[in-house]
């Protein structure tokens, strides 16, 4: 019996911790309220050891429990030691799912451990970790290899064992330097998880060009050999140096690729539809442009311009597109102001920011009502530094609450 295909989005973790591109606490909140929309299983949310995430993910974990975020898993990220996780539940005591980490391959062992680290010591310190995290009360956890696709593959079946033997729901894959290729990453992933009988992910980084090869091959190899597989991806690919396997991408291959779509089995939540949505958000809340080819959501995806191109595809689009627009969430004609227009923010009045809510369809129940949301708004859009959007004034005046508290940071 073949497994399943889940997606755990790690943008918010791995795509902020990029090297010059960042997101304002608002902006990943949204993200996680899309990503829920979207279907996805988990978000990577974030830092519960750093500081400054700690209103930001205690406030988004308030969301779920308002059902705000419906079934999305809010997950934290920290590394494989029992002072990260006793950290993590003093900082976010409601925090349900966690991913620990620890480097794996021998390359790091001495290069970052400085071979202070044994192998027996590493399975020793993950195992305490994972034991402890289970007794503080985590619901799922996730073990994760660093650099596993430099790690021999004996070693990685023993790492894996002894997460599935220590309480972990999962092993992490990560192909931390993007050297992976598609043809023997599927056996090799097969061979892993028949050895092991454990639900693996695929982290993937982009170094090569492949990571979305590499990650639905992976994912394929889990499932063939019968367990779950579930496939780390960040919208439009933002991640570490070239970045990571991008989530529309992932999602595209396994639908409609030749050898894999009616063959694997993807989490039946996942609304492709949604992409439209959270690429052109990303994007926005990022400040990266999407480039133009870009799967799906790229300006130039569905556009025809050369005469045999454009003669056939007016014909019939399956002359020249795998999919259509529809299917991506996009063909909705996109309404901007060109006129007159009146927009709320930092140094907006209660005039214009009545105004703007009831083209919301938003009234308050009295003034002082309203004014305390105008003065949220103010606060966040200083937050952002960039026009608000109608879903962020929602949030905003739905949930000032949790809006006040991922705004707020104590240095
Ligand atoms: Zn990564």
């Amino acid at each position: 019996m073949s497994g399943k295909v889940y997606l755990i989005d790690v943008t918010n973790r791995d795509g902020v911790q990029t090297s010059r591109i960042l997101l304002p606490k608002l902006s990943k909140t949204m993200l996680n309220i899309y990503l829920d929309e979207m279907g996805i299983y988990q978000s990577e949310a974030g830092f519960p050891t750093l500081k400054h995430e700690i209103n930001y993910l205690n406030a988004n974990l308030m969301l779920a429990r308002q059902g705000v975020i419906k079934r999305l898993h809010l997950e934290g990220w920290c590394r494989a030691i029992p002072e990260d996780i006793k950290l993590v539940f003093k900082n976010c005591p409601g925090i349900k799912h966690l991913n620990i980490s620890m480097s794996t391959s021998d390359v790091m062992l001495q290069g970052k451990f400085q071979g202070k680290r044994s192998w027996e010591n590493i399975l020793k310190t993950v195992s305490e970790a994972l034991k402890l995290a289970r007794d503080l009360g985590v619901e799922t956890i996730g073990v994760t290899a660093e650099d596993a696709s430099r790690t021999e593959l004996d070693r990685l079946i023993e790492f894996a064992l002894m997460g599935k033997e220590s309480g972990a729901d999962r092993f992490r894959y990560c192909d931390t330097l993007g050297a992976d290729d598609p043809i023997t990453i599927y056996e090799k992933i097969k061979t892993l998880s028949l050895a092991t009988k454990f639900p693996v992910e695929m982290h993937c980084h982009n170094e090569l060009g492949m990571a979305e090869a590499v990650s639905v091959s992976g994912a394929k190899g889990a499932v063939d050999a019968g367990v779950d597989s579930y496939i780390n991806t960040t919208i439009n690919g933002y991640g570490e140096r070239a970045g990571n396997c991008d989530l529309v991408s992932a999602v595209l291959g396994l639908k409609y690729s030749h050898g894999l779509k009616d063959k694997v089995h993807l989490d039946e939540h996942v609304d492709l539809k949604k992409s439209w949505k959270i690429a052109r958000y990303a994007s926005y809340a990022f400040n990266l442009p999407i480039p133009i080819s870009q799967p799906g959501v790229g300006a130039n995806a569905f556009a025809h311009e050369s005469g045999i191109h454009a003669d056939g595809a007016l014909k019939d689009s399956r002359n020249y597109e795998l999919y259509d627009p529809e299917d991506v969430g996009r063909g909705e004609p996109e309404l901007t102001e060109t006129g007159r227009v009146i927009t709320t923010g930092e140094y907006g009045g209660i005039k214009g920011f009545r105004h703007v809510f009831s083209k919301l369809g938003i009234e308050f129940r009295d003034d002082s009502e309203a004014r305390r949301i105008l003065e949220l708004a103010q606060y966040a859009n200083l937050h952002t530094q960039k026009p608000l959007t109608d879903d962020e004034l929602r949030l905003i005046a739905h949930h000032p609450e949790v809006v006040r508290s991922v705004l707020t940071v104590n240095p």
